[in-house]
């Protein structure tokens, strides 16, 4: 299995409750190594521009406020297998359907207020993380 990376956001229901290290841990717990990282207050034109895919969804409006509703912690995450690995520790998107140890499971609070993101596939982690980070904000 090759090492890959994946990009994470804390988002901010997690952020507000002092929960950016016990996310990080579980993360870490999984055999993911944290090599960007960087607290940020998202502008609603990043956070529309970050989740354009989800445009046409009923919720994107309360999506793009929720997000910048506080700050967010934004990460790169490098490990084998790193985009199944982030989503397999991240847990069901609905809280209500997440296994148990996940950190939706451990920490969310809704659907929407879901503690974390993590990429969906390979190039969106790329994109996700092009959108971010600088290449030498990245140390492996
Ligand atoms: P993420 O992309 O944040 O990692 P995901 O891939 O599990 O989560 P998506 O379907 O991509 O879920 O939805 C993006 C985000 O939009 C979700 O994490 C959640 O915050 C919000 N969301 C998704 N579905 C709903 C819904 N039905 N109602 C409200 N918010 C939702
Ligand atoms: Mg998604």
């Amino acid at each position: 299995m090759a090492v890959t990376r994946t990009f994470s956001i804390i988002k901010p229901d997690a952020t507000r409750r002092n929960l950016t290290g016990a996310v990080t841990a579980k993360l870490e717990e999984s055999g993911l190594r944290v090599v960007a990282s960087k607290r940020i207050q998202m502008t609603k034109e990043q956070a529309e521009g970050f989740y354009g895919v989800h445009r046409e969804r009923p919720f994107f409006g309360d999506l793009v406020s929720f997000m910048t509703s506080g700050p967010v912690v934004v990460q790169v995450l490098e490990g084998e297998d790193a985009v199944k690995r982030n989503r397999d520790v991240m847990g069901a998107t609905n809280p209500a359907d997440a296994a148990e140890g996940t950190i939706r499971k451990a920490f969310a609070e809704s659907i929407e207020a879901n503690s974390v993101h993590g990429s969906d596939s390979d190039e969106n982690a790329r994109i996700e993380i092009d959108f971010f980070f600088k290449p030498e904000e990245i140390v492996g």
